[in-house]
């Protein structure tokens, strides 16, 4: 009898056991599972948007955290637009931040080449947790590209226990490698999407290029209070360049004309062909009188020289320009139709500068009355 006894005894502290065991494969495989979602979710994002939008909002969803940031190094403002030309401003995603300069951002980054977890300290972290004084722990996953740190995924968790420097890091590491390549991967699509806003001949940006950056231009510009000029270039009598010297010497000319306009703005400049033989200069932050310095120097850089032709002698161009300028934060139009306005009235002043006698720069009679 005792010994059956001993035997229930054992049979329960095994099957309780075997419970234990049971729940505890569940739990993993509940977490396996779960981080395998997450990172299918980055993975699969669509495009830029999808992706950042996954990363500060999905995961701050899926593991409970009180803030997700994301901090792209983008000196060169490449990625920034990537993510303006496929329709989407960085403000309208809480917690992406583009920057400069990593560095001066967080201690961290000086050496961030595998996942950090610790404590949240103000002075170090405030910048990578914007507006945030509930922060205790925090996580910062780099993602890096060609093996070098491009930015970071920060967790932020209002758990002080949450992120400690002991925790194993495994996990972060594998979700630093899916992040990034998610991240390479989304940057190349876009890139290529982004070949759709390059003009063939000139190698330029093209209209639709323009039209993005003219509203991504004029929301700056109301921002800030400044003004934003508009230069439309149209060249002369441009159908006996084609006429005299055939189709493939107009392209020539088209190509040197492109490279004489480039020659002449800054990089801060937006330049775009707009038509066949259409140019259009946007210039932030600059009045219409420096707008007009600029369109005379265009103007004489196109006329001055011959161009060269390869199968024919060389050809003088002229062209005329029409300039409007607009400070948008004195309209209280949407941007779009501010935009359009815009792009009208230098068409207007081009047209003013044709029937004067071409070759010339006029100024929208707007701006021309108040200056
Ligand atoms: P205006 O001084 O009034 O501007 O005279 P224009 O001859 O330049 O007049 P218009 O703007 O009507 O003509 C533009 C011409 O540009 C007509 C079109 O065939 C030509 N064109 C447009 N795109 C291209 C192009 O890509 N290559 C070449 N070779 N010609 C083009
Ligand atoms: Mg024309
Ligand atoms: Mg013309």
């Amino acid at each position: 009898m005792g010994n059956n006894k001993d035997t229930s005894a054992e049979l329960q502290q095994l099957r309780r056991q075997l419970s234990e065991l049971h729940d505890e494969v569940a739990r993993n495989d509940g977490i396996l599972r779960k981080s395998q979602e997450r990172e299918l979710a980055l993975l699969q994002a669509g495009d830029l948007r999808a992706l950042f939008r996954t990363m500060v909002i999905g995961l701050a969803d899926s593991f409970g955290l009180a803030q997700v940031t994301v901090v792209i190094f983008d000196p060169d403002h490449d990625l920034r637009h990537l993510l303006v030309a496929g329709g989407t401003q960085p403000g309208d995603l809480p917690g992406l931040m583009f920057v400069d300069t990593l560095a001066g951002l967080a201690p961290q980054y000086v050496s961030l080449q595998k996942p950090w977890l610790g404590q949240y300290s103000a002075p170090d972290h405030q910048l990578i947790f914007p507006a945030r004084d509930d922060i205790a722990s925090i996580a910062m996953i780099p993602l890096v590209h060609k093996e070098r740190v491009v930015g970071s995924l920060n967790f932020g968790s209002n758990v002080g226990s949450r992120f400690t420097r002991e925790h194993a890091t495994d996990f972060f590491k594998h979700l630093s490698i899916i992040a990034s390549f998610a991240l390479e991967n989304a940057v190349n699509r876009a890139r290529l999407r982004r070949s759709g806003f390059t003009d063939v001949l000139t190698g330029w940006n093209n209209r639709r290029y323009l039209q993005v950056r003219l509203g991504e231009e004029l929301a700056r510009a109301r921002r800030d209070g400044s003004n934003l000029v508009c230069l439309m270039i149209d060249i002369d009598h441009f159908k006996r360049v084609n006429d005299t010297h055939g189709h493939a010497a107009g392209d020539e000319v088209l190509i040197e004309l492109a490279q004489r306009i480039e020659s002449e703005v800054r990089a801060s400049d937006v330049a775009a062909r707009y038509g066949g033989e259409e140019f259009v200069v946007l210039l932030p932050n600059t009045d219409t009188d420096s707008g007009v310095l600029l369109a005379e120097r265009i103007r004489r850089s196109i006329s001055s020289a011959p161009i060269k032709l390869r199968y024919d002698g060389p050809v003088t161009i002229t062209a005329s320009i029409g300039i409007a300028g607009i400070a948008p934060d004195q309209v209280d139009d949407e941007l779009k139709t501010i935009g359009e306005a815009l792009i009208a009235r230098a068409d207007v002043a081009l047209y003013a500068a044709k029937a004067a006698g071409r070759d010339q720069v006029a100024v929208d009679s707007v701006n021309a009355a108040v200056a």
